[in-house]
């Protein structure tokens, strides 16, 4: 079945410069910016731009490139912010809801780089 994308939801909005939003990185094919309601000291959003629901669905249907600039874009908002897992900073946790079971608020694919304090050990 085919993935069905809402041009409303709120982060299609921000790249549609409709709503700001805090850049923390823009590329030709991603969108980084800090969350409006940050679970941790770091929390940053990369979206990819193009019209992705979930993971899953950018990860079957984006282009190589699509899938490298994102890919690349979230290791160099985590090195940027310091959250990086070398030796040189704390490391991070890289979330991306999908879905209903999920619980992903938003229907366009954002990774959360969460980082900046020791977090919780939980997967679900
Ligand atoms: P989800 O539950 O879909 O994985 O996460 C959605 C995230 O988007 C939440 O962490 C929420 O705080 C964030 N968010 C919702 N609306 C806005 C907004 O207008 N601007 C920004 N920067 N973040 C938002």
């Amino acid at each position: 079945m085919a993935y069905d994308y809402d041009d409303e939801n709120i982060f299609a909005k921000i790249l549609r410069g409709e709503i700001p939003n805090n850049t923390v990185m823009e590329t030709e094919h991603s969108l980084a910016f800090h969350d409006i309601n940050p679970q941790a000291p770091v929390h940053v959003l990369v979206v990819p731009k193009g019209r992705y629901v979930c993971y899953d669905h950018f990860a079957l249907e984006a282009s190589d490139a699509e899938i490298i600039d994102f890919t690349r874009t979230v290791g160099q908002v985590c090195k940027a912010l310091g959250v990086q897992a070398d030796a040189a900073g704390d490391g991070c946790r890289l979330i991306a809801n999908a879905g209903v079971h999920g619980v992903q608020e938003v229907p366009h694919l954002h990774v959360h780089v969460l980082g900046g304090r020791m977090l919780g050990r939980m997967l679900a």
